[in-house]
């Protein structure tokens, strides 16, 4: 006899129908969080790690610069000296979740975003 069968032909109480229908919800919400946890966050952390990323980038556009015109860690380098063809990084770099620019800061800071949580 296999359970498909008893399931078929076994007359269930109400008591019964209660507590496999409680089963069957408890089931689809423990579902329902562990999608909205798995792919509710997604988005947002892949922004923040391309934010980071191109942080990083932009520090080492500023490294470049600083070394290549023998700055000092109090000079600041201007989005022109860092972006565009003849800079370090040819696209100007927006962060991917709010579309701000970043602060470069001077070569002794490390350059920032204005959204909380996107920082090196
Ligand atoms: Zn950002």
């Amino acid at each position: 006899m296999n359970i498909l069968h008893w399931f078929r032909t076994h007359k269930f109480t109400d008591a019964e129908q209660l507590i496999i229908m409680y089963l069957v919800l408890i089931m689809l919400g423990v579902a329902v969080v562990g999608a909205l946890g798995f792919f509710g966050n997604r988005p947002r952390h892949t922004a923040r790690n391309a934010c980071i990323n191109q942080l990083r980038m932009i520090e080492g556009a500023k490294e470049q610069w600083g070394l290549e015109h023998h700055m000092e860690v109090v000079n600041t380098p201007t989005p022109e000296d860092l972006f565009g063809l003849s800079g370090y990084m040819k696209f100007t770099p927006t962060c991917p979740s709010s579309g701000s620019n970043y602060f470069i800061g001077t070569l002794g800071e490390r350059p920032r975003c204005s959204v909380p949580g996107h920082s090196l």
